[in-house]
């Protein structure tokens, strides 16, 4: 255990206690210790841990880590200016868009990504408690008052004045305080793994509309690869490889709902998409690290905050339905929450802040997303679509939610037209 994650040195009290250091949690941490407060952040994992994801970063994640003061990160990483957009027999490339954001991504491995936030935010003053789980609450009337710690000694309180729940897709302490992620919205389900390859350089994101299993049936998902670079530093660095030869994460995914779960057994597609796109990325050896994850998508969670209280990143479902990406999310509201950390009760406030700059967009693209997990949708939509450069290159900007409330071209203003219209028949929109 490295020196900046003691067990067992649970203080009494803190100003704020952050449940989780992933990338929402550790940026909350490192935003809040800035703001000179002091804060705890804890870990059930002893940090570097890894995270089953993409490993992808888009415009919006590379603008956030950039803000956070992490953007030297990615010196030295793939610069991704575009996507490879494949199937029915085609191939378009297009470049992410410019404007607000950035107009590339990148991908570092989650291991070497978490684990940078993660000391930037000790760096800053945060004290982080690696091995160390909340497993409860004491309320002091509608306030949390205390938050129970096992640090596999025993549990201890520490009392505090404000909480930040970033616990990730299944949110244990979101759950005791009443946290509810409802499935008959669309949710995720998706396997990475890493192979070595020639191509670990490419300035491009692969992205696969049409996804096949084994048995050449129509899945309803997708697939990616993106190329992590040639990783010679890192946990990462010691996977086998031939010389000079590079990462990529590869993956497939599908979207679900509970009225129609995804029964798909991952792994043997993911190790069929690997060698599907084998010769084009010139990958040299079978995937390694094969692991699997549920996404919470689309703002599809109730109670998402309390007197003192709020949740952040996959434990209040930020995640973008239509891409599965949720790091860039994640580092924003924990920039949104520690700015409400002075206000009064976040009860009402938290979920009306989250629905006011992701609702919209959430709702709209969770109802496409529900239409894409019925096979049919799929290729009735992707076949025409991909025939058109054009086309595509709106897909990728709404896809990624690239467009911003000051954008007041066409596509921005339908898309919003369209997530007015979503919210207003949802049965339950985002985050209520
Ligand atoms: C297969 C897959 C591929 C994906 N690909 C991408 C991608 O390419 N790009 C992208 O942007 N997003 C991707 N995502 C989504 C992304 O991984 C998540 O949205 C992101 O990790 C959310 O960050 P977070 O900080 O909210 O939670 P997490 O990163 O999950 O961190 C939660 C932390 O909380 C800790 N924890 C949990 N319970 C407790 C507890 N009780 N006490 C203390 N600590 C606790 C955990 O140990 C963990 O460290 C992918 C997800 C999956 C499953």
């Amino acid at each position: 255990m490295s020196s900046d994650q003691p067990r067992g040195e649970i203080p009494e009290s803190t100003d704020v206690l952050v449940v989780g250091a992933g990338p929402g949690g550790s940026a909350a941490a490192a935003y809040a210790a800035s703001a000179g407060r002091h804060v705890v952040l804890a870990d059930a994992a002893v940090f570097p841990r890894d995270k089953t994801c993409g490993d992808g970063l888009t415009p919006r994640a590379v603008a956030e880590l950039d803000g956070l003061g992490l953007g030297h990160l990615l010196d030295g990483r793939p610069r991704l200016d575009g996507l490879d957009l494949n199937g029915w027999g085609r191939s378009v490339y297009v470049p992410w868009p410019s404007g607000r954001f950035p107009a590339y991504g990148s991908a570092v491995a989650r291991l070497e990504l978490d684990d940078a936030i993660r000391r930037l935010a000790v760096e800053r003053g945060a004290q982080m408690l690696g091995g160390v789980k909340a497993v409860d609450v004491e309320m002091d009337g509608a306030a949390i008052g205390s938050v129970l710690l096992d640090d596999g000694h025993g549990v201890r309180p520490i009392r505090v004045g404000q909480v930040i729940v970033a616990d990730g897709v299944r949110s244990g302490l979101g759950k005791v305080l009443g946290r509810k992620w409802h499935r008959d919205t669309a949710y995720g389900v998706a396997a990475r793994a890493y192979v070595p390859s020639a191509r670990a350089d490419a300035r491009v994101m692969g992205s696969h509309l049409e996804l096949r299993g084994p048995d050449g049936e129509l899945l309803p998902g997708y697939g990616w690869v993106f190329p992590l670079g040639t990783v010679d530093s890192g946990p990462l660095a010691g996977l086998d490889r031939a010389a000079g030869d590079g990462l990529l994460n590869v993956g497939v995914g599908a979207l679900a709902t509970s009225k129609r779960p995804a029964h798909m057994a991952l792994r043997p597609i993911l190790e069929h998409y690997a060698r599907m796109v084998a010769d084009e990325w010139q990958i040299s050896g079978p995937p390694v690290r094969i692991a699997s994850a549920l996404l919470p998508m689309g703002g599809a969670v109730s109670n998402v905050a309390g007197c003192n209280w709020m949740l952040i990143g996959d434990a209040a479902a930020c995640v973008n339905p239509l891409n599965g990406e949720g790091i860039d999310y994640a580092l924003e509201t924990a920039r949104l929450a520690v700015e409400r950390l002075g206000a009064d009760d976040h009860t009402d406030a938290w979920p009306g802040l989250l629905a006011g700059h992701y609702g919209l967009a959430f709702s709209a693209a969770r109802r496409l997303a529900g239409l894409l997990t019925m096979p049919q949708t799929v290729p009735a939509l992707g076949r025409p679509g991909i025939r058109s450069a054009r086309l595509m290159s709106v897909v990728v900007r709404v896809m990624g939610n690239l467009i911003t409330a000051d954008d007041a071209d066409l596509v921005a203003r339908a898309w919003r037209s369209a997530g007015r219209v979503s919210t207003r028949v949802d049965h339950r929109p985002p985050f209520a």
